[in-house]
């Protein structure tokens, strides 16, 4: 196969903890995205090239086939939706979970729930399953503010660690999903370079499952 293998990412912790898997496939870009302003980083392989994107748009690189591969986290894939995407190998990397979150202890309005959230989507859908009508309303980002300055009863957000909610006196009250990044593949380029990509997401799984019992050196 002669053609350029494209792989989408984004800068910051998916890049970082990308970057030994990648290395695993033997793959390594020649630029650092944290320092480098390019958009297209060139590897140590002719062949491969990385796009350097926002998380939100890697499902669309990859579903218009603008890079065959990318790396997502499955908070960004929920909210994205369809099914344009072959979605094949949890990478376990970037985790954290997607919570509704609210002020510490306040009881909850007489009107309709209002909630703060970039993941729309996704927020719809969980309150429509538990047959709850809410008003959902959409942030860019500090979600976390919105029930400080009374713009929403509740947020969605995906949390880590809890300080950020904490720092904020919110409080964690509902699990919506366990969330980590994926890698996702175009849905032509599985078919049409078939070999190449299975080979490439072969060694990606390795990195992530380490090696098998058989193939550890004694
Ligand atoms: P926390 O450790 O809970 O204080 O998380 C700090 C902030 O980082 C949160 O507001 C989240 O928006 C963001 N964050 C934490 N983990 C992730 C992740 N795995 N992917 C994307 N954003 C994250």
């Amino acid at each position: 196969m002669t053609g350029i293998l494209t792989i989408a990412l984004s800068k910051g912790r998916i890049f970082k903890e990308t970057l030994p898997l990648l290395a695993h496939a033997g793959i390594v870009p020649a630029d650092d995205p944290e320092r480098s302003r390019k958009l297209i980083l060139d590897t140590n392989r002719p062949d491969v090239k990385l796009v350097i994107i926002r998380a939100t748009d890697v499902p669309t690189y990859v579903q218009y086939g603008a890079a065959q591969v990318g790396v997502a986290g499955k908070d960004v894939l929920m909210e994205y939706g369809g099914d344009g995407l072959y979605e094949p190998l949890d990478l376990g990397i970037a985790r954290c979970r997607l919570m509704v979150a609210g002020p510490v202890a306040a009881p909850p309005p007489r009107r309709r729930l209002r909630i703060a959230t970039k993941y729309v989507n996704t927020t719809r859908r969980y309150y429509a399953a538990r047959g709850e009508q809410v008003e959902v309303i959409k942030l860019y980002g500090s979600m976390e503010l919105a029930p400080l300055v009374g713009l929403a009863d509740r947020i969605v957000d995906v949390v880590d660690t809890g300080n950020t909610l904490r720092a904020n006196g919110l409080e964690p009250l509902e699990h919506i999903a366990d969330i980590s990044s994926r890698l996702v593949v175009n849905k032509a380029a599985m078919k049409m370079e078939h070999r190449r990509i299975k080979a490439f997401i072969r060694q990606i799984a390795e990195a992530v499952e380490g090696p098998r019992p058989e193939e550890q050196s004694s």
